[in-house]
């Protein structure tokens, strides 16, 4: 999984035409394969780009836009205007890209050679108006894209550009995500559920109800070696008590049960090519347990929850179809960076002036990707849901550092991405509350960040990542079309109220336009 980038590219096109001669595009030719190869070598780029040539007339770049419409492995094209490339030549092409669009404002040349540029400098190196024209189309034409101005051998720049291409490529993988439901929402829950028909139409991926009857089927066909290596492996990973290893003993009996349900789990989402699943404490197999057909889990699914997550398995509890996609997308777009990401819950409330924080945890769910120290498997009771019973988690405490948070929400006419910066702090273990956890302050703090947050009409659930920026965000909304309002340092509520009432009266016209 930790490869999944290698297979995919971004092409590069660069816009030029034939006024200046057959020679000229030669040179701006090799110009732009000289800039690839300086990109591909920088090593700060996880996708390589693939240079396409020049396109110098509607029809060529007509035909490379096709192109990259119908590769799959093409996630996204930059464009790049070497010469003054007249833009309407880009219209039909432009019209028909389906893919993430980056435009770069760079120039070959650093500094201008100022004893020996003469016209035919000139004539080879028009970025500065070229690049003006494109961009004026792709505003004429409402086109989305991020735009990157930056010389393209410096860091910076090569860093935008690495950050659009793992926003492009979880673009591209939630387009054929399938999100498996394992039972409905949490009966009378609001802010989880939403459209799933604009949700496919908006943002890619399909959310199937799944029967756990469905499940069941994979768990009774789960073999008893399989489990028993599985826990050996737990045994192996993580801190636990040696007293737990004793086969027969009632908590290895509960870590079996536990290792079972990740396998059934596993089975299913690889027969039906799922990325993503959510679960409900009420619907766990059959409703009593000393039924003598008794198909069920014996215990929520938490440890199994928690351990996919890890692997890039997209998760939402409760049915939260949403944040399941999202954490996939998240996990997708920063792996091989090293501090993790989870799926998360508001739980509850630390006042404390101006440390105030809000612990972030779950009943279960937590992914050990954030965990501060190697995560301890522990079996405590938990007494909720249809199974009130011995339940077998990671328990950890997260680490410090900062952190963005996000969650989509369904506003009736739009997706509306929230996103919060957050700065986590040393957190306590719960001794009567075993469970992961981390401990934040919304930015800029408790008062306006969580205030901005409701307003906003946020989710209890969110996606958090320490190695995301705000940036990752932007472009994703960007490419996703939706609304996206950030929370931060800068907030203050009264601007924050503003912002919400324009974007409001912006997606009602915007709706109708489109
Ligand atoms: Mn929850």
């Amino acid at each position: 999984m930790t490869n999944a980038f290698d297979n995919l590219e971004v092409w590069w096109v660069t816009g030029a035409q034939l006024l200046y001669g057959g020679d000229a595009v030669v040179a701006v030719d090799a110009h732009s394969k000289e800039m690839v190869d300086g990109l591909n070598k920088s090593g700060r780029l996880p996708i390589k780009v693939v240079y396409k040539g020049t396109a110098n007339s509607s029809r060529e770049v007509e035909d490379v836009m096709k192109a990259a419409n119908n590769d799959a492995r093409c996630v996204g094209i930059i464009t790049w205007m070497h010469t003054f490339s007249p833009a309407k030549m880009w219209i039909h092409g432009l019209q028909q890209l389906r893919k993430p669009l980056l435009h770069l404002h760079t120039q070959y040349n650093a500094e201008i050679p100022w004893d020996t540029m003469d016209m035919d400098f000139m004539n080879l190196n028009q970025s500065a108006h070229g690049d003006r024209e494109f961009g004026h189309i792709c505003a004429r034409l409402r086109l989305p894209r991020k735009v990157v101005v930056g010389y393209w051998k410096e860091a910076s720049t090569q860093d935008r550009i690495a950050v659009w291409e793992r926003v492009a490529a979880a673009w591209a993988d939630a387009q054929d995500m399938v999100v498996l439901r394992f039972g409905d929402q949490m009966n009378n829950v609001a802010v989880t559920d939403g459209d799933k028909v604009e949700a496919e139409m908006r943002l890619g991926y399909h959310v199937d109800y799944t029967p756990v009857s469905e499940l069941m089927e994979h768990y009774k066909k789960v073999a008893d070696a399989d489990v028993k290596a599985l826990v050996k492996e737990y045994f192996t990973l993580y801190q636990h008590d040696a007293a737990m290893e004793v086969e027969g003993s009632a908590d290895y009996k509960v870590v079996y049960e536990a290792a079972k349900a990740e396998l059934a789990i596993r089975s299913i989402l690889k027969e039906k090519g799922a990325k993503a699943f959510t679960t409900n404490f009420d619907d766990l197999g059959t409703a009593d347990i000393n039924d003598p057909k008794f198909v069920g889990f014996d215990q929520i699914p938490g440890l199994a929850s928690q351990r996919l997550m890890a692997e890039g398995i997209g998760f939402g509890a409760e049915g939260d179809w949403k944040s399941a996609a999202l954490y996939r997308t998240v996990w997708y777009m920063t792996q091989g960076l090293p501090k993790g990401c989870s799926f998360l819950e508001d739980y509850t409330l630390n006042f404390q002036g101006e440390q105030s924080s809000i612990l972030q945890a779950h009943m279960l769910e937590v992914c050990p990707l954030i965990a501060e120290e190697r995560p301890r498997l522990e079996v405590h009771f938990l007494g909720i849901g249809i199974r009130k019973a011995q339940t077998a988690r990671l328990v950890f405490t997260s680490k410090p550092g900062d952190g963005i948070t996000a969650t989509v929400v369904d506003m009736g006419n739009r997706f509306r991405l929230i996103v919060n910066d957050v700065e986590c702090i040393k957190s306590k273990p719960l001794p009567k509350l075993p469970v992961a956890s981390a401990l934040w302050i919304p930015m800029p703090n408790f008062e306006v960040g969580a205030g901005a947050w409701i307003l906003a009409g946020g989710t209890h659930h969110s996606c958090f990542s320490y190695d995301i920026t705000p940036e990752y965000w932007e472009d994703y909304a960007e490419i996703a079309g939706i609304e996206m309002v950030r929370i931060d340092r800068t907030t203050t509520i009264p601007a924050f109220k503003k912002e919400l009432q324009m974007n409001e009266i912006y997606y009602m016209l915007n709706k109708s336009l489109s």
